[in-house]
């Protein structure tokens, strides 16, 4: 028996045309022998579609055209999920492929889990507490991960009393420092600051994007990324190291200029990994995670590890870092999938 996948997304974020990329390879990799895809686009307006499938190739997102079919405003998704399932057979797993607001920080999720619909990927709390830096990093914080230090600030504060904002960066951290909203990826609205002037704009900038943001001391080091899979016994992938040849790791360079090189598996040392994949595991577990993430750490010249993040709805295109670590630790795109969606299901089943 095919599996009913509802495929969500595009999404309401500033990281929509990831989703549009990744959504697209999905589609193309899933063996349609043992899945019935049913795509749902979530367009820029936050308008849900209900359509055909995507077409294009995965190269840029620019090169992507697609066709929809039927708009419904939001509201109506809820009743028209449930009229699928009287209708045509209710959907056996949901696919919430969104990336950043709006979709990886628990809002798509816990419209899931009121509908009673299986889905891929972490749940309503570990998703919302992976979306906002501060709340992940003070969970963190509590669990004894190592991490560079930080201060955060909402917008009203900062319009209060702008110099005193600036005074406590300055105080604590010092530069150089990272700007960063609390709620996105994709280092959108992200700078990096070496004085007082690139703060100021720093600040308008992230606050252009978030009511809440967070500031980070800059730290110098490679970064090390692994992939986590798994529901109560989760394991790793191997470790996977990114060079950007930028001055850091920004949008651009994620996904415009094919100019950052990841290498798989990373050039450290055992002892390394092995504290990489606890830290790993550890950060996993205190955010209650289930399915996957992709933890990101910071590794210094001298050893030390930092967790920087955890991404709960990591870039998911067959040229992602997440997947080609799992396929470096023999798991392919299309298996990859596949062992995603038998989490989502092992998970609904263990809660009922
Ligand atoms: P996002 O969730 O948007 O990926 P990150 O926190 O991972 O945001 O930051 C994006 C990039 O900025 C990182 O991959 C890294 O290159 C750089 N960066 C972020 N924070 C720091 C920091 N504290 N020190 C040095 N580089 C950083
Ligand atoms: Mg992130
Ligand atoms: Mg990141």
């Amino acid at each position: 028996m095919k599996k009913k996948l509802g495929l969500l997304y595009g999404g309401k974020s500033a990281e929509h045309h990831v989703s549009l990329q990744t959504a697209l390879a999905v589609i193309n990799a899933l063996e349609h022998d043992k899945f019935d895809i049913h795509p749902i686009y979530i367009a820029e307006n936050g308008e849900w579609i209900k359509g055909p499938l995507l077409n294009g190739k995965v190269e840029s997102v620019t090169s992507l055209q697609f066709s929809h079919g039927e708009a419904l405003p939001p509201t109506a998704l809820a009743p028209t999920l449930f009229q699928a399932e009287q209708s045509e057979g209710s959907f056996d797993v949901i696919f919430p492929l969104l990336h950043g607001p709006n979709g990886e920080d628990g809002t798509v999720q816990g419209l899931l889990e009121l509908l009673n619909l299986p889905y891929v990927g972490n749940g309503v709390l570990a998703s919302s507490a992976g979306m906002d830096k501060v709340i992940m990093k003070n969970i963190f914080a509590q669990a004894g991960l190592p991490q560079v230090n930080y201060v955060w600030f909402i917008r009203s504060e900062w319009e209060h009393n702008r110099e005193k904002a600036y005074g406590v960066v300055e105080e604590e951290l010092g530069y150089p420092c990272f700007v960063k909203p609390a709620n996105l990826g994709s280092s959108v609205g992200i700078s990096k600051c070496s004085n007082r002037e690139e703060l100021e704009g720093a600040f308008k900038e992230a606050f252009q994007f978030d009511r809440k943001i967070i500031i980070e001391q800059g730290i110098e080091a490679r970064e090390i990324e692994l992939g986590v899979l798994g529901n109560d016994k989760p394991q790793c992938s191997v470790a996977g190291e990114i060079i950007p040849k930028v001055e850091f790791y920004d949008y651009k360079a994620k996904y415009e200029d094919g100019n950052t090189a990841l290498i798989i598996p990373a050039e450290i040392a055992e002892d390394e990994y092995a504290m990489l994949q606890e830290l790993a595991l550890r950060a996993f577990k205190a955010l209650d995670c289930s399915g996957l993430v992709r933890a990101d750490f910071f590794l210094t010249k001298d050893g030390q590890a930092y967790i920087n993040e955890v991404n709960t709805m990591p870039g998911f295109t067959p040229f992602s870092m997440f997947p080609l670590l799992w396929k470096h630790t023999g798991v392919d795109y299309p298996q990859l999938i596949e062992r995603l969606v038998e989490l989502g299901l092992e998970r609904h089943e263990e809660k009922q």
